[in-house]
């Protein structure tokens, strides 16, 4: 039998939103186990605490993995958490023009550190191209509808935490 082809899928999730839960759906084509990793990035203030947005990830992918995705925090760098991930691949989702510069750093980067951990990419699909967590607190905190960026349950969480800010 041939090995298993691992992926890890890191973020910030601060929420996961239906673009996130989009690109698990697709990665599972491509990799036999997922791992999530929900960084702690406190660097970005977030909004839920890390166990708080990975309980969500948990919460929202755990119908879609069969056994097959694994959620977990990381705090140390991406190459280091993939490696004890015994991953062979790293996914990232690709946004129109803003993602682009970032990640072709990134991945730039991430080769010299291990050239063996490959970086894919996967294009934010059209209905999905434009939600991003930031933009989803935005609106959420202005009062606007979120339900067509996260799940009903997302948007609950959102809501609550907002008004108790
Ligand atoms: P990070 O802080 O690492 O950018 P995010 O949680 O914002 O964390 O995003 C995690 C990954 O998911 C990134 O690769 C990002 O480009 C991708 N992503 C976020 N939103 C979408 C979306 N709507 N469609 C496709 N990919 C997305």
């Amino acid at each position: 039998m041939s090995k298993q082809r691992i992926g890890v899928y890191p973020g910030t999730f601060d929420p996961i939103t239906t673009g996130h839960t989009d690109i698990v759906k697709r990665s599972l084509k491509i990799v036999d186990r997922l791992v999530i990793g929900v960084a702690i990035n406190a660097g970005k203030n977030p909004l839920f605490t890390v166990d708080e947005r990975a309980a969500m990830v948990e919460q929202e992918l755990a119908p879609l993995g069969a056994g097959r995705v694994e959620v977990r925090k990381f705090d140390n760098l991406l190459m280091h958490f993939a490696e004890q991930a015994g991953a062979d691949i790293i996914l990232r989702g690709l946004r129109a023009m803003s993602d682009f510069e970032y990640e072709f750093q990134m991945t730039g980067m991430n080769a010299r550190l291990n050239a063996d951990v490959e970086t894919v990419f996967l294009m934010a699909s059209e209905n999905h191209q434009f939600i991003a967590s930031r933009l989803v607190k935005e609106i959420a905190a202005l009062g606007g509808d979120v339900s067509s960026f996260v799940s009903p349950a997302i948007a609950k969480r959102l809501t609550e935490r907002l008004a108790n800010k």
